[in-house]
This record gives structure tokens, C-alpha cells and sequence, in this order.
């Protein structure tokens, strides 16, 4: 996953939470032996008790969901329509004229039956589509999941060890300088978020891995994952703070798991096409390219929408969380108007807002603009202390090309025509 993943896959004053003790867990001395089970845990290292902050979010009442057999059916839809749809069209081609017409007599004489087990898988489907409709507790929006609580734990953990025996080598010792600031900034942003009941309920894990790239991501059961080179693109702590609780804002708003929940219903609603266009198209290739033009456009009309609204939720919902944790908000418009120079002076690449997962720089600068007012107040309530007076927007705006070039170069960033 790429930067633009990590901002999806992005001096602050002391709060009556922000004190703890040092951990007190016992971290395994090799850390190739690293396992789901030894990471350090964040959330029981706090060490007074935990202030729950009066600025809560308004919450709906949520509904679990039980069946678990989704992630093995999606792969056999797609190849298994694929293939019966292939295999029938050669077995078709060999029949001959008299053959396909007693077939054909064969098959109209239980039209009836055919439609009503149609009718009935399609009414199965929708059944259990509505069943597994439920409403997430902080937005408020109705979203499809397929997995409940167990079997998202249970993903996570396969997918954060699969990550840890990938990374092995570059596991950083929570004594490492940098393991420390994110821990910091991971413990004041859950702390001060206690109101919320997914945030209280997750047992969150940091993992820092030594890497250039820039990343950072947290798996649905709550295991934060930070490249190192993350840290080298932000300028400041409260940057960091905003980047990781938008990544935090993700799990809680159950993205991912929804994303794979659409999937798994389009996969099953596409097989059928997919099936019939193998069977009917008479050219391999044009049967292909039909297929894949079909995939591009379900992804154009269906995923990346969802996937852009998804980060503009996960923005909106960070932006908040980092406000309650005292943090100066006012840095994350500042990031993304970073990112938008770093991008204008080709340091890093972005792509076009209508085909990127995330938003374009300059839109998800604007969004955050809007909002944030709504997040200062929020923060006020909070009880934290002043923002400064001295404005980083209008500071940052005010900075001219060279300027930002000159800054750029000290952090060892430089421009690609002059790589
Ligand atoms: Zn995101």
C-alpha cells in the first residue's frame, strides 16, 4: 500500500489524560518470535484512570451479525462463472443442430420451474442482504456487513500475523525512539476517546516497522501498523495524531469490512452475467474484454465511490477524534496542503480524483477547511487548553514556491526533474 493508502490504507497541550506509566508488559527480546499474541498492548498500559471526555459522539444502538462463510465463495464465484460459463459454450458448440434443438424443447418445457428458482435465489439473496443491514453507531449511515465481531477479530489477527512474518526483521522494540512518540500519540488519542464504545472495547496493538515507506494502517481488531516512513513526511506530532486517527476512524466505521462485504454480494450478483456473456460471446477475447470493461465499470459506478465517500467519513470522524484528544486540528488542513505542493512539485504523485480511491489533495484540504470550525468547538468543550494564536494554515498559504521548495530540500525531499 501505497502513501496514498497510508492516508487511508496519513507542540500540543497537556490534557488531564495525557500522563501514564511506563509499560509494565514484557516484550519478547527477539522479535523474529513477534506474534499476534506478544504485541504490546496500548490500552492496558493506561495508568490513572480513564477520563471519559463529556464531547461524545452521537450514537445509534448497533446490530451484530451472525454467518461466517463469505471469504471462500467469493474467489469461487468469480473463477467458477468464469469457467462454467467457458466450458458450456465448448460443450454447446459440440452438439449438433438436432441435438440443441431437443435441449432447447427440454429446457422450455420447465421455464416455470427455472424462473421460480431463479426468483427464489434472488429473493434468498435479498433476504439476506436485509439481514445483515445494520447501522453504524457514529455516523449513522446503514452499511451491509457479513461478518460479525468474532470473525472480524479473527481475520485481523491471521492478517496482523501474516504482516509480522512479512516483517520479521523490521520490527522496531517499543524502546525505539519513534516506537515511543507514536505510542504516545496512539495512548492520548484512545484515552481521550473512551466514549466511544468500539474504541473502549478493542484491545489496540502498535507495531512499528523500520521502512522507508510511507505508510500506516490499523487491521479491523485493532493492530496499528506504522512505517517509519510515514514519520519523515509529517512536520509535527499533531500531523502524526490526525493521520493515525484517521486510520483509527476507519476501523471504527468498519470500512474495510464493508468493502469486502459489497464485494462478496457483487461477485455473487455478477456471476450470472459473467457466466452468460463466456457462454454467448462466440470470441474468447471478446468475451475477455467484455468482462473486463464489466469489472471497470462496476469499480467506476460502484466501489471507488464508495471508497471516496469512505475516506471523506473517515476524515470527518478523525478530524474528531484528534480535536477530543487536544491536538492542534488546524495541522491537518496544513498536511494536506502540504501533500498538494509535494504533488505540484512532482515530489510525490498523485492521481486523479476520479479514478483514486482517496480524494484529490486539494479536495480533502477544502473538506477539512469546512470542518473545521465544528472541530475547534469540539475541542474547546473538551476542556483542552487554547489552540495558539499564531495560525499554521495561514502561515503554511502564505509561504511562496521557493519557500515551500526550500523546506521540501531540508527534509531531504527534492523534485523528480531534479532527481
Ligand atoms: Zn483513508
Amino acid at each position: 500500500m501505497l502513501l496514498l493508502r497510508s492516508f487511508c490504507l496519513l507542540n500540543r497541550r497537556q490534557t488531564l489524560v495525557s500522563r501514564f506509566i511506563k509499560p509494565t508488559i514484557h516484550y519478547p527480546s527477539k522479535y523474529s518470535s513477534f506474534s499476534q499474541n506478544t504485541l504490546p498492548k496500548i490500552i492496558d498500559k493506561y495508568d490513572d484512570k480513564i477520563t471519559i471526555n463529556k464531547c461524545k459522539f452521537h450514537t445509534t444502538p448497533r446490530l451484530d451479525i451472525p454467518p461466517y462463510f463469505a471469504l471462500l465463495i467469493r474467489p469461487i464465484t468469480r473463477v467458477g462463472a468464469y469457467l462454467f460459463g467457458r466450458l458450456l459454450k465448448k460443450w454447446w458448440s459440440r452438439k449438433s443442430p438436432q441435438e440443441k434443438e431437443i435441449y432447447k424443447e427440454w429446457l422450455s418445457a420447465r421455464k416455470t420451474k427455472i424462473y421460480g428458482l431463479l426468483g427464489f435465489a434472488l429473493a434468498s439473496l435479498l433476504f439476506y442482504y436485509i439481514y445483515h443491514i445494520e447501522t453504524d453507531p457514529i455516523t449513522g449511515r446503514s452499511r451491509f456487513i457479513i461478518l460479525n465481531k468474532e470473525q472480524q477479530k479473527a481475520l485481523s489477527s491471521l492478517a496482523a500475523e501474516g504482516i509480522l512474518e512479512d516483517h520479521e526483521d523490521s520490527v522496531l522494540p517499543p524502546s525505539h525512539s519513534s516506537y515511543r512518540r507514536l505510542n504516545k500519540i496512539v495512548k492520548q488519542l484512545l484515552k481521550a476517546n473512551q466514549d466511544i464504545p468500539s474504541i473502549a472495547e478493542r484491545e489496540w496493538t502498535l507495531t512499528v516497522l523500520d521502512s522507508n515507506q510511507k505508510n500506516a494502517f490499523v487491521l479491523p481488531g485493532g493492530q496499528i501498523f506504522v512505517y517509519l516512513g510515514m514519520l519523515k513526511l509529517v512536520e509535527n506530532d499533531d500531523q502524526l495524531a490526525f493521520v493515525l486517527a484517521h486510520e483509527i476512524a476507519h476501523v471504527l466505521l468498519l470500512h474495510s469490512i464493508e468493502s469486502l462485504s459489497r464485494n462478496f454480494l457483487l461477485d455473487i450478483l455478477l456471476a450470472v452475467p459473467v457466466a452468460i456473456t463466456w457462454f454467448i460471446i462466440p470470441s474468447d477475447l471478446l468475451a475477455f474484454a467484455l468482462q473486463y470493461f464489466g469489472v471497470k465499470l462496476t469499480n467506476i459506478l460502484i466501489t471507488l465511490p464508495h471508497n471516496r465517500r469512505a475516506e471523506q467519513e473517515a476524515d470527518h470522524v478523525g478530524l474528531q477524534i484528534t480535536s477530543k484528544a487536544c491536538f492542534d486540528v488546524r495541522q491537518a488542513v496544513v498536511l494536506w496542503a502540504m501533500m498538494k505542493q509535494l504533488s505540484h512539485l512532482e515530489i510525490e504523485p498523485e492521481k486523479s480524483t476520479w479514478l483514486s480511491t482517496h480524494p484529490a489533495h486539494e479536495d480533502r484540504e477544502k473538506y477539512l477547511d469546512t470542518i473545521l470550525p465544528e472541530a475547534i468547538d469540539l475541542r474547546n468543550q473538551c476542556g483542552c487548553l487554547r489552540l495558539r494564536l499564531h495560525d499554521p494554515i495561514a502561515a503554511y498559504r502564505a509561504k511562496t514556491a521557493e519557500q515551500h521548495l526550500k523546506q521540501f530540500a531540508k527534509r531531504g525531499y527534492v523534485p523528480s526533474q531534479t532527481k
